[in-house]
């Protein structure tokens, strides 16, 4: 494409070696593609890019050393798979072609078409896309970011590297009392997960014989157990099967874990604490975006959110800004399965902007949650905006399987490192085509 032979990434001093990168002092790097952040959608993009661009052309700004398959980590809090399997060198996962600066993003300067670090340098970019993700606030529930730190409490989190094999290691110490699940009132990555590992610890106290004396309790922030009435209505079964007592429009609000009580409030009555002793306590915890991000004040929408446009995942203000996964205010369920599907889209689009056109490829509001109900079971949601149901596979998804069961635990993890990191994997339309040839 002539506009992209056209232009190259010119890195000013401290030229970037050819991978990870630790620039000098107060260094000015340009390109023509910036990518801020390198989990989940900023490689897939970064890979995309590298390959369409001339090499140098796409810095990946990202300050980890490590890449993990986050959805894995609920299955290792079920004890199925090893943390240490859910990673891989962020150097292994970025493409050859890009250069990575090993740095955090600290302000972004959309009006001059740069970005500073937190180690003091400037980025001068054509193109940004920014894939930052969702951050955990441990510090929105007093005690809980010590409790979860003090290695003999029994509160642990799915949603933390760090925590989530300490999930099993309370499940496996649990003989009897009752054990809490938490949703926070927030945004959320994967909102399948808090119940997935509920699930997964009832068929767990059933191997070890305690389940009949554990309560096991869900409180939920949400007014529903699952946002599509497909799927809520199977899981409502499921629930109901397993005997968990869903509170709804409950809250965290504080651990005291020297005592193990977990305090608690109803959306109801906000006023009024209600105090729930525990066993084992396991928190899905508030999140939010990046501070650099939530402070660039004319990108972001009221909580935070980079603001997009949400078919064409364009920022409104900026067109040579773009967003992609959790850090982006479309309204869709906040999935690695999402990305899937936005990342071709946002290729499309932005080569359109490059080209001076206008974005026309539509995002669909796609996103898809396997949620877990036992140690071989699996109801797959896929849905797109709106919560309506658009399955891939010739069966009702909404009916617990074994099948899915197994691509979650083991085709997805396959798919993510192998093709979707790099660049080739465009979510399950076509194979949905390919297995229904006469669904719409
Ligand atoms: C327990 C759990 C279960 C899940 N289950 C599923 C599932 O079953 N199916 C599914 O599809 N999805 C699932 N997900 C969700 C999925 O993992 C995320 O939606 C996806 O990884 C988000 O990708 P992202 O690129 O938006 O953010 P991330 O992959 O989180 O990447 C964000 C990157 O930005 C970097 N960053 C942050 N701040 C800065 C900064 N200042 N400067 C530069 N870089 C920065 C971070 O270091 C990080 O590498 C699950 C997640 C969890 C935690």
């Amino acid at each position: 494409m002539n506009i992209l032979r056209k232009v190259t990434a010119v890195p000013t001093p401290g030229i970037i070696r050819s991978f990870s990168v630790s620039p000098t002092n107060n260094a000015t790097y340009s390109c023509k593609l910036l990518v801020v952040g390198g989990g989940t959608g900023g490689c897939t993009m970064a890979a995309k890019f590298a390959r369409r661009l001339p090499k140098d052309s796409v810095i990946v700004l990202e300050p980890s050393k490590d890449h993990y398959y986050q959805p894995l980590w609920t299955l290792v809090g079920a004890g199925v798979v090893r943390v240490d399997a859910t990673r891989r060198a962020e150097v292994s996962v970025l493409p050859k072609g890009a250069k990575w600066i090993r740095d955090s993003a600290d302000k972004l300067l959309p009006d001059k078409n740069k970005v500073t670090t937190k180690e003091g340098h400037e980025i001068n970019y054509e193109y940004l896309i920014i894939a930052v993700g969702l951050e955990n606030d441990y510090k929105k529930v007093p005690g809980l970011y010590e409790a979860l730190h003090d290695k003999s409490s029994s509160v642990s989190s799915i949603y933390d590297s760090q925590f989530c094999e300490k999930t099993f290691q309370n499940m496996k110490q649990h003989k009897q009392g009752n054990v809490i699940f938490t949703y926070p009132d927030t945004m959320i990555k994967c909102p399948g997960a808090p119940q997935k590992i509920a699930y997964l610890a009832d068929s767990y106290f059933n191997k070890t014989n305690v389940r009949s004396k554990t309560n096991m309790i869900y409180n939920t922030c949400l007014p529903v157990i699952f946002g599509v009435p497909k799927y809520a209505e199977a899981l409502m079964k499921v629930v109901k099967r397993k005997n968990i007592n869903v509170n709804y429009k409950t809250i965290l609000k504080e651990v005291r874990h020297d005592k193990k009580e977990a305090v608690f409030f109803s959306k109801d009555d906000e006023n009024k604490d209600i105090t729930m002793d525990y066993s084992m306590l396991h928190v899905a915890p508030p999140m939010h975006t990046p501070g650099f991000l939530r402070n660039s004040k004319v990108l972001v929408d009221n909580c935070g959110f980079l603001e997009v446009d949400m078919y064409t995942l364009q920022n409104k203000e900026y067109p040579n800004i773009y967003g992609i996964g959790d850090c982006t205010n479309t309204p869709n369920s906040k999935t690695a399965a999402a990305i899937a599907q936005q990342c071709y889209v946002l290729e499309q689009n932005l080569l359109s902007t490059m080209q001076k056109d206008e974005p026309k490829m539509k995002y669909n509001g796609y996103g898809a949650c396997p949620l877990l109900t036992s140690y071989n079971t699996c109801i797959l949601a896929e849905f797109t905006y709106g919560g309506v149901p658009r399955e891939t596979m010739p069966f009702n998804q909404a009916n617990e399987s074994r099948i899915a069961f197994y691509m979650k635990k083991d085709l997805f993890p396959f798919i993510y490192w192998h093709i979707m990191l790099k660049g080739y994997y465009h979510g399950p339309e076509k194979i949905r085509k390919l297995l229904n040839p006469f669904r719409d």
